[in-house]
């Protein structure tokens, strides 16, 4: 443009008229330029500022009009640091300096201080023009301001949490999300940079590895949160952790590691002072029973008819903590697996039988009667029968002790296509919907019933659970206000498959 005005100089009479027409011929430079030009650069979305290389503005688009708030008028044919003198010396103004003498493209975000308004401005020199592209892009910035400290917050929260944090990939990838919380892109070739990526090996001991996997598998098709527990040995000793695993995309899971090390051993520590104080209470009080039964009997003479009634409490309290120290034992050796099952087949009705017998008089204590009904004869299963009678008297023990006044508690023997099944009915208020969750936990005990007075520890269900799991059954129970009814269902004992079956019980045989 300068070299055409050059040219043309010399046909004016003087200077003036000449700039006179230069000033005119920039006004209209848009005029003699091909108008589609003009259509194209109005539809692009940034603001357009054009400049021949002497600073002087030749074209803006309206949305560059609208950035810099002037009519087409004011700003064609004026030079860009005369108009606006304070720009020269800003930081755009010397980023636009560098680009036009260095003769290279630019791009550079500023705010504009006054307004706060955030524009992406890039430099585009050629030999006779210099292109100025700008958009505002205040929104963007504020989002990613937002962005910017909501992870900055994710963060804190993160480092705050005491449990380990990693995500899994269901390929078997692991990476720590506690040191990596914005990785986004799995597919990227693992490039194992910093030491991003780690493997499950590195995160669970190896005869744990397949089973893990596995509940991975199942958390991501079934989108359930499972817990398992894993020891491993460290440098400084044994230490114990509690993994939390939940679905947290469609290929992969978080899994939520928290050191139990401290848990652990305070539980090991409660169970050895329980086991230490049952033991060590269990030979006085069966030497105590003894002898207040043989007192009673009349071993050491006649005794007063207030006496005996005396020793019938004391015998009653005896028999009770008795009851409980037991029951203590019990919950000890089904946590360590230190129980020793005596399996033998049985006939399920004789053993049910058994404990009814062994319950008709407490039952006809409180008024009720126990009806037996047998579905079905001969069904024989492998169990323990002291276990096995444990857990039905202590299922009609409830029973009678929740069913009414002069109302009857049902048992019922029957067997299904592949399990034998004890039930155990009452006519009972049924069991709080709130406290059902905690029924078979230890040391729990619901609302007691309403017009007896019955004692009771809270771990007769648990050590009832414990005993049928143990003998590969399972326990359950349906509640109304109508009544309770607790189902106990085992294998069927089935004689031809004997040797399979009985290895699958633990037993020798
Ligand atoms: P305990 O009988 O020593 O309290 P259990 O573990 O046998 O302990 O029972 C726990 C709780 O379950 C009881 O305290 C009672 O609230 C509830 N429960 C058990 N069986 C019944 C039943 N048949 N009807 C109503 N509630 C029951």
């Amino acid at each position: 443009m300068n070299e055409f005005f050059e040219k043309i100089k010399g046909f004016f009479k003087d200077e003036p008229s000449f700039v006179e027409a230069k000033q005119l011929l920039l006004k209209n430079w848009e005029k003699i330029t091909p108008p589609y030009l003009y259509g194209i650069l109005e539809t692009v979305r940034d603001s357009v500022f054009i400049l021949d290389t002497n600073w002087t503005y030749l074209y803006l688009n309206s949305r560059a009009l609208e950035m810099v708030g002037m009519e087409s008028s004011q700003i064609i044919g004026k030079e860009i640091w005369e108009l606006f003198p304070q720009v020269k010396d800003s930081e755009i103004g010397k980023k636009i300096l560098i680009a036009v003498n260095e003769k290279r493209g630019m791009q550079f975000e500023e705010v504009h201080q006054d307004t706060e308004r955030w524009y992406d401005l890039s430099v585009h020199p050629s030999e006779k023009y210099i292109f100025i592209l700008g958009k505002e892009v205040t929104s963007q910035k504020k989002v990613e301001k937002g962005y910017e400290s909501a992870v900055s917050k994710n963060r804190a929260i993160l480092n705050s949490i005491p449990d380990k944090l990693y995500r899994i990939h269901k390929d078997g990838t692991v990476i720590d999300y506690k040191m990596f919380p914005d990785f986004a892109d799995w597919e990227t070739p693992a490039q194992n940079t910093d030491g991003m990526f780690n493997t499950m090996e590195s995160l669970f001991p190896e005869d744990r590895l397949d089973s893990i996997r596995s509940m991975i598998f199942q958390v991501l098709t079934l989108d359930l949160t499972q817990t398992v527990e894993y020891s491993k040995e460290e440098y400084d000793g044994t230490k114990f952790y509690e993994a939390r695993i939940a679905k947290s995309g469609n290929d992969e899971v978080l899994a939520i590691i928290r050191n139990i090390t401290e848990r652990k051993r305070t539980e090991q520590l409660k169970n050895e002072f329980i086991s230490l104080v049952s033991h060590e209470l269990r030979t006085p009080l069966t030497s105590v029973k003894g002898a207040i039964e043989l007192l009673i009997g009349g071993v050491a003479g006649e005794l007063s008819n207030q006496a005996k009634s005396l020793l019938n409490i004391c015998r009653k309290n005896t028999l009770r903590l008795v009851r409980f120290v037991t029951d203590l034992l019990d919950i000890e050796a089904l946590d360590s697996g230190n129980i020793n099952f005596k399996y033998k087949s049985y006939f399920l009705e004789e053993i049910v039988q058994t404990s009814i017998d062994g319950m008709r008089t407490f039952a006809e204590q409180y008024h009720v009667l126990l009806n037996y009904v047998k579905e079905a004869e001969s069904i024989t299963v492998f169990v323990d029968e002291d276990r096995l009678n444990h857990c039905i008297t202590n299922l009609i023990s409830n029973a009678v002790k929740y069913t009414p006044k002069y109302s009857e508690v049902m048992i019922l023997v029957g067997r299904g296509d592949s399990e034998a099944y004890i039930k155990v009915s009452d006519k009972g208020p049924g069991i709080d919907p709130v406290f059902q969750p905690r029924l078979f936990h230890r040391f729990t005990q619901g609302a007691p019933p309403k017009d007896k007075l019955v004692g009771g520890t809270g771990l007769g269900l648990s050590i009832t659970k414990g005993f049928v799991e143990a003998m590969k059954g399972t326990i359950d129970f349906e509640t109304g206000s109508d009544g309770s009814t607790f189902i106990i269902k085992l294998p069927l004992y089935e004689t031809n498959h004997f040797g399979n079956f009985a290895q699958g019980m633990g037993a020798n045989q």
